[in-house]
């Protein structure tokens, strides 16, 4: 099933499941619209619902595959994902193009995420030749004692539609060099777009089995996933709600898992910040995506002496901002992604101003009529948000940012650590102590100084504290303590 660009820029292509090296139609032959949301009478493709025995399939062919793929070298293993990055990155407009018509995401964006895919695939093909233990000196002197990596087996890979592309190319990238075979659940919204990348796997020569794609509901396929005992290892990014009771299924068996869920992230403004900078920040950390990223920036902790100042100068910035399709070259923010968050968004906004925040722009349709088929929100600034408000506490996923006053850079930190998440939090200052403090104060897996909170280095470990996460760590050489176990090895002549 090769899809071309060609195929990508009609309406409606069918996708299948791939299992066992093979595209395959789900079992019951039932399929379900990816819908473009910046027109919701487009259809992009017909993707599979799939049942449970579809799932079975894939997972006995994962067990099979994984006995010759981790006696594989590192190496051998890297030289296919090295293929694997060539392929994604040949085809960056077909996949950015199938990306922004199932999710909304500039255009622009969407390519840019497909080519931190390949790098992502390169810099793991480069770690299947590193050192993977360590030599530890035994009591006894004529024993040798080492540790050594073994890999956990069959992985699942739960991923939302929001990074379709880098999310899971992060998780399956480490899972597959360290010898790992998987079992990938995609977001139906963004199943088109997970095919694309799958076949890039196909057409790189990775033998059957050892990676495969089945499409379904979250709550049958994900927790299918979750439940399943051929199943060793789940890795799972999406909400809080899911992520909690993935990892509740997962413990309850003995499998491993590791997640990775929602943020409410902070970036504070302090007295001597440069305020350019820092509004530019807000917006891009804020608003790229449609405020749809996980580390994307939520509270704006503002210090009392530039409040309004800032304030100012963020309306000015925010009004510039071009809502469109996200195919169109001139839109900086396209709709949200779905009816939804599209509904979701709309029910925060609302509940700001019920609970007595000032809605300062945005937040409604754009007026351009050709908008009104698609889920548009203009991109919306509150004023006086109190920490205790709605809009301060829950991840809305979209478009709106809550400005909050704070007395000083203490009340500020103390602020931004007042929420149950706990993934990003930036800091715009010049001063070196008060760097230091926020570094040392701030409860969030990423803290970002003079930097915006959406920032994310795949070399560098990702994750979060608090309910963001289940604190283990994804990218960089983080990846390798989910995706393989220890063993102490101690020989004697
Ligand atoms: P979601 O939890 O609804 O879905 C995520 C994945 O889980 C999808 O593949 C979905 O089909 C599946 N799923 C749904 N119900 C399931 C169930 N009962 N059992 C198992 N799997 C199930 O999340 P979403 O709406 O796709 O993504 C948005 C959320 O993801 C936000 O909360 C965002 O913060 C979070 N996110 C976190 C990160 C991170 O790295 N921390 C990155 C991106 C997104």
């Amino acid at each position: 099933m090769a899809i071309t660009d060609n195929q990508i820029q009609q309406a409606a292509v069918t996708i299948d499941n791939y299992i066992d090296g093979s595209w395959k139609a789900p079992a019951s032959g039932k399929r379900m619209p990816s819908l473009n949301p910046a027109r919701r009478s487009e259809i992009v493709g017909q993707v599979p619902d799939s049942d449970l025995g579809d799932l079975n399939e894939a997972v006995k062919a994962a067990e099979e595959a994984r006995k010759a793929w981790r006696k594989l070298t590192g190496a051998q293993r890297g030289a296919l994902l090295f293929k694997v990055a060539d392929l994604l990155e040949s085809r960056m407009d077909a996949i950015g193009r199938a990306m922004t018509r199932e999710m909304g995401k500039t255009f622009g964006e969407a390519k840019g995420e497909t080519a931190r895919g390949a790098a992502i695939l390169r810099y793991y093909a480069g770690e299947g030749m590193r050192p993977i233990g360590d030599v530890i000196p035994a009591t006894d002197a004529e024993a040798l004692m080492f540790t050594t990596r073994t890999p956990i087996g069959v992985v699942g890979v739960i991923s939302p539609w929001n990074f379709p592309v880098a999310i899971p190319v992060w998780k399956m990238a480490p899972a597959l060099i360290y010898g790992n075979t998987v079992v990938w659940k995609p977001a139906a919204e963004t199943a088109v777009t997970s095919a694309l990348v799958t076949a890039c796997f196909h057409e790189a020569g990775f033998p059957a089995g050892v990676v495969n794609m089945v499409i379904g509901e979250g709550a049958l396929i994900g927790q299918g996933i979750a439940e399943h005992s051929g199943i060793h290892g789940v890795t799972f990014t999406g909400s809080g709600a899911v992520g909690k009771r993935v990892g509740q299924i997962a413990l309850a068996r003995g499998a491993k898992y590791q997640l990775e869920m929602g943020g409410k992230n902070p970036i504070i403004i302090a007295a001597d910040a440069d305020l350019d900078l820092a509004v530019d920040a807000t917006i891009s950390g804020g608003l790229r995506s449609t405020g749809q990223k996980c580390t994307a920036t939520s509270r704006v902790i503002v210090v009392r002496d530039v409040y309004e100042a800032f304030k100012q100068k963020l309306v000015e910035k925010v009004k510039m901002l071009r809502v469109g399709d996200g195919l169109e070259q001139e839109t900086w923010l396209g709709p949200c992604a779905s009816e939804k968050q599209y509904e979701t968004v709309l029910r925060y906004i609302r509940t700001g101003i019920e609970e007595g925040a000032d809605l300062l722009l945005g937040g409604q349709l754009p007026e351009e009529p050709t908008l009104g088929e698609g889920f548009y929100v203009t991109p919306a600034v509150f004023d006086r948000v109190k920490p205790s408000m709605t809009i301060a506490r829950e991840e809305i996923f979209g478009p709106v940012l809550a400005l909050i006053e704070a007395a000083d850079l203490e009340e500020a930190i103390a602020i931004a650590n007042d929420t149950e998440y706990g993934l990003s939090a930036s800091l715009y200052t010049r001063d070196i102590g008060s760097a230091l403090a926020f570094i040392q104060e701030m409860e969030a897996g990423l803290v970002r100084v003079n930097a915006e909170t959406a920032g994310v280095e795949l070399q560098a470990p990702f994750g979060g504290m608090k309910a963001s996460s289940s604190h283990s760590r994804e990218q960089g050489q983080a990846a390798i303590e989910f995706y393989t176990s220890v063993k102490t090895v101690f020989v004697k002549p």
